[in-house]
C-alpha cells in the first residue's frame, strides 16, 4: 500500500497542535473525506529522546542511514498516512506538514528506516553509557490525545521534582505513553521515593481522565493504585465478583484485587547485592559491571519470535525459554544474585542453557536492549573451564596457529592432515 511519512521536529509541545490538525484540518482523516481520499489508516507515534540519550541512539546500527532524514530536535513525531495512491497520500501529508515549521514528508522507501527509531525507543533509553539504568514503573499510562500535551508537561514536572529522568515514546495518536524512568529500585530510600512517585503519577493521570494502563495489563505493578482510578467502591465490587467465581483465589491471585503492594516483588529490591566477579571482558557500556550487563534484558521477548529474525536460532529450534536469549540472561542474573543458583561460574544450569547458544551475535543486533549473549557466554566458559580439560574441538581451533605454521612449513601432507583434524 502506498505510504507517506511525515516527520515533525520539535518537542512535545507541538503534539497537541499536531493532533488537532489531524482531527479537524484539511486532510480530515475521519468522516466524508476518508472516502474521498481512500485513507485506510492513520497512525501517530512519537519518540522523544532527550539530548542526553542521543549518544545511545547514535550507537544504533541504523542511525547513519536515518540521521539525515530527521530535522533537528530533541524528539520526533511520526505520522503515517495511507491512501489509495501514492500521490493522494503524499498530498495529504504535504497539507498537514505545511502548517509546521520543522516538518518533512518522506517517501515510502525511507519509511522503514525512520520507523526503526520508534522501534529502538526501548533500546535507546534502557541503557545509556554513563547514566543510571531505567526501569518500566510508570510505563503505559494513557490520556485522551487532545489532553496529551498538558499531561506530558505535568509528567515532566513531576519527574523533575523527584529528580528522575524519563524518556518518552509511545502511540501518541492514541494518547498512550511509554516511558522508562531512572528510579532507584535497589535501596530502601529509593524504593520509598519510587512508591511516592507512582502514587502522584497515578493521581495526575486520573486527574486527566486517563488510564493507568493504556495497552498492557495492570498486573501487580499498578493494581494497588486501581482504587484511585475506579474508586474503592468499584474495586470492592471487583473483589466480591471474583470471590463468587474463584472462592479459593486460584486464578491470578493478588494481582488486580487483593493485590500485593506495587513494591513488594521487585526484581532488584533493597537486598539486591549481586556478586562482584572478576571478568575478562571490560563491559564498558555497562560501567564495567557484569551484573549490569546481564540485567539488560527487560523481558520484551523479541528473542522468542518464531520466524523473521536472526535472533534466536536456538529458541526457534527448541521453543524452550531456557534456550532463548531472555532465558539465558535471566539465568546469568540468578547466577550473580546467588539466591536460586549457588554454583557461581561452575553452575551446571547456566552451562546447560549456554550450551545451545551458537554465539551467532543475532541478539546483539536484533535485541532491543542489545543483550550480547555471545560475549556473556565467552566470559562464562572461560571461568567454567578454568583449570579443567576442555573439549577436543576447543584445542584444535584454539591452537590453530601452531597447525597453520606446520602447514606452511610442509604445505603437502601436513596441511591436509591439519584441515582434516580441525574439521
Ligand atoms: S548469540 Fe546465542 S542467545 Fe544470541 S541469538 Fe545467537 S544463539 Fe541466541
Amino acid at each position: 500500500m502506498p505510504t507517506v511519512f511525515e516527520v515533525l521536529g520539535g518537542d512535545h509541545l507541538e503534539v497537541k497542535r499536531m493532533l488537532a490538525e489531524l482531527e479537524s484540518g484539511p486532510t480530515a482523516l475521519t468522516g466524508a473525506n476518508d472516502s474521498q481520499l481512500g485513507l485506510r489508516k492513520k497512525m501517530v507515534e512519537e519518540l522523544i529522546i532527550e539530548e542526553s540519550k542521543h549518544e545511545a541512539l547514535e550507537e544504533m546500527y541504523f542511525w547513519p542511514a536515518v540521521r539525515d532524514l530527521l530535522p533537528d530536535g530533541g524528539g520526533w513525531l511520526l505520522a503515517e498516512l495511507g491512501a489509495g495512491t501514492a500521490e493522494q497520500a503524499d498530498a495529504a501529508a504535504q497539507r498537514v506538514a505545511g502548517d509546521f515549521e520543522h516538518a518533512r514528508v518522506l517517501g515510502e522507501d525511507e519509511a522503514p528506516q525512520v520507523w526503526a527509531i520508534r522501534e529502538s525507543g526501548l533500546g535507546a533509553t534502557a541503557r545509556v553509557p554513563g547514566q543510571r539504568p531505567t526501569w518500566p514503573g510508570w510505563e503505559d499510562s494513557a490520556v485522551a490525545p487532545a489532553r496529551l500535551g498538558d499531561y506530558l508537561r505535568e509528567l515532566r514536572t513531576l519527574c523533575d521534582r523527584f529528580g528522575y529522568h524519563a524518556a518518552l515514546y509511545g502511540h501518541f495518536g492514541q494518547g498512550c505513553v511509554h516511558t522508562r524512568i531512572d528510579s532507584d529500585l535497589a535501596s530502601t530510600e529509593g524504593i520509598a521515593t519510587f512508591r511516592s512517585f507512582m502514587t502522584e503519577a497515578a493521581q495526575l493521570c486520573v486527574r486527566y481522565g486517563g488510564s493507568l494502563s493504556g495497552e498492557h495489563g495492570d498486573g501487580q505493578a499498578r493494581a494497588e493504585l486501581l482504587p484511585l482510578m475506579f474508586g474503592s467502591e468499584l474495586v470492592t465490587a471487583f473483589a466480591e465478583f471474583k470471590r463468587i467465581w474463584d472462592p479459593d483465589a486460584m486464578m491470578n491471585p493478588r494481582k488486580v484485587v487483593d493485590a500485593d503492594p506495587l513494591d513488594a516483588n521487585l526484581r532488584l529490591g533493597p537486598h539486591y547485592r549481586p556478586r562482584q566477579l572478576q571478568t575478562h571482558f571490560a563491559f564498558t557500556e555497562d560501567g564495567g559491571d557484569f551484573a549490569q550487563a546481564v540485567s539488560r534484558c527487560v523481558g520484551v521477548g523479541a528473542c522468542r519470535a518464531h520466524s523473521g529474525t536472526v535472533m534466536c536460532p536456538s529458541y526457534q529450534a527448541t521453543r524452550e525459554e531456557e534456550h532463548s536469549t531472555r532465558g539465558r540472561a535471566h539465568l546469568l542474573f540468578e547466577l550473580l544474585n546467588g539466591d536460586e543458583l549457588t554454583g557461581g561460574w561452575r553452575d551446571p544450569h547456566v552451562k546447560d542453557a549456554l550450551d545451545l547458544c551458537m554465539s551467532c551475535k543475532g541478539c546483539k543486533h536484533d535485541c532491543p536492549v542489545g543483550v550480547d549473549m555471545a560475549r556473556y557466554k565467552a566470559e562464562f566458559l572461560s571461568h567454567w573451564y578454568s583449570r579443567r580439560v576442555r573439549p577436543p574441538a576447543a584445542y584444535t581451533m584454539g591452537l590453530m596457529m601452531y597447525g597453520a605454521r606446520l602447514a606452511s612449513a610442509a604445505p603437502g601432507g601436513s596441511g591436509t592432515f591439519f584441515v582434516n583434524s580441525a574439521m
